[in-house]
């Protein structure tokens, strides 16, 4: 008899969760609302910093859009990323008439190369994306440090790092511009889809508040007089519908609560991976530094050169098996759009390649059981030859 199919991520909602949501409903309020505000000041408050200013959207696709709307970023200027990641990093720079400068990783920990960042600087260069890839942090101290010392702005894309730590503190509180975490359904914690921007830039939360809802701002009002009346509001710019809906953040207030434990049990399958897959021709996920903690979003295995048996051919023996698994991702220099309209070739990423050509992401969430895990590492050990 073969056991059910273990899909590759699966959400874990529980009756906290839907409880908050019928209370939603009931209350008559469904969109932005006391919801929205409520889950803002519980993030504020999860990533512990009074100096921070949260603006919840409803993708992390959108909250960095309005970050580097926010920041000037436009035509003419250059925004520079990791070709190791999903295509809505680099997408929201050309929503803005900017160019996207795709950089490689370092392979030790499949993050940006800052060296490869700073000889990616032009004159035009405005600002740089990193990914905490997988929910390892990027090496922030030297990206923050060639940020400054080039004038340039950071905006992280943090979509996998909830709760991920850099030198001890949280990413969204490292000292960039701005940080977005994204709640999209596969992610470490989610209200289906939805993000949040993070920034200790009152200037720029303000501009992303005002353009999250169709650049409508009621704050110009204020200034003339105390009372606004509840109809009045003035167009400032043309702004986009990015507002997170009260059914979203229900999901979202209860979610947050549950992130510390949700990573508690996705560093524990982590390790109960490296365990069971220790010597053989794999090479595991990079750790995090001493004393920082990894957010798990993902577990990717690299294929050594010596496995004997090509990646694609390895995930069909696991597909076959009943185990799902994924890549993550297909390097941006590699899809038509990208490399087309940048003239880009796999030898200007040579690690990045690499580690595409061997890499697949196992399942890594909270409702796998122990026992699903050891399937899917016995799976693993079959599929080598
Ligand atoms: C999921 C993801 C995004 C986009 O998040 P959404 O909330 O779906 O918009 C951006 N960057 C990375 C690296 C992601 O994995």
């Amino acid at each position: 008899m073969t056991p059910p199919f273990l899909p590759f991520a699966q959400p874990e909602i529980g009756e906290e969760e839907i409880a908050e949501v019928v209370d939603t409903l009931r209350s008559g309020w469904v969109t932005t609302g006391p919801k929205v505000r409520r889950f803002e000041q519980d993030f504020a408050a999860f990533l512990g910093d009074p100096g921070l200013h949260c603006v919840a959207v409803n993708s992390a696709t959108a909250g960095l859009h309005l970050a580097l709307e926010a920041l000037g970023v436009g035509p003419g200027d250059e925004v520079i990323t990791t070709t190791h990641t999903f295509t809505a990093t680099a997408e929201v720079v050309r929503y803005l008439g900017a160019d996207v400068k795709l950089v490689d990783i370092a392979p030790a920990t499949l993050n940006i190369d800052p060296a490869a960042v700073a000889a990616a600087i032009t004159p035009r260069t405005k600002a740089i994306m990193p990914v905490h890839y997988a929910g390892l942090a990027a090496d922030m101290p030297a990206l923050l440090d060639i940020a400054r010392r080039h004038g340039l702005k950071v905006v992280e894309d943090a979509a996998h790092a909830l709760p991920t730590t850099c030198g001890g503190a949280l990413v969204g509180t490292l000292g960039s511009d701005a940080t977005v975490f994204s709640f999209y359904a596969n992610k470490t914690i989610t209200t289906g889809e939805g993000g949040m921007l993070v920034t200790r830039d009152a200037a720029l939360a303000q501009r992303a508040r005002t353009m999250r809802l169709h650049g409508m701002n009621r704050d110009a009002f204020d200034r003339f007089t105390a009372k606004v009346p509840s109809w009045y509001y003035e167009v400032v710019a043309p702004g986009f519908k990015y507002n997170l809906t009260d059914i979203a953040a229900a999901l979202g207030i209860h979610q947050l609560k549950k992130a510390q434990a949700f990573q508690q049990r996705r560093a524990a399958i982590a390790a109960q991976y490296d365990a069971a897959l220790a010597g053989l021709p794999l090479i595991l996920p990079p750790r995090p530094a001493l004393g920082d903690q990894h957010a798990w979003h993902l577990y990717v295995l690299r294929l050594a050169d010596d496995a004997g048996v090509a990646r694609d051919h390895f995930i069909e023996r696991l597909f076959d098996a009943g185990i799902g698994c994924s890549v993550h991702y297909i390097p941006l220099h590699l899809h038509p759009y990208w490399r087309d309209r940048y003239a880009l070739q796999p030898a200007m990423f040579p690690h990045s390649q690499h580690a595409y050509e061997r890499m697949l992401s196992l399942p890594i969430y909270t409702r796998m059981s122990d026992a699903d895990v050891q399937r899917v590492a016995a799976a693993v050990r079959t599929a080598l030859p």
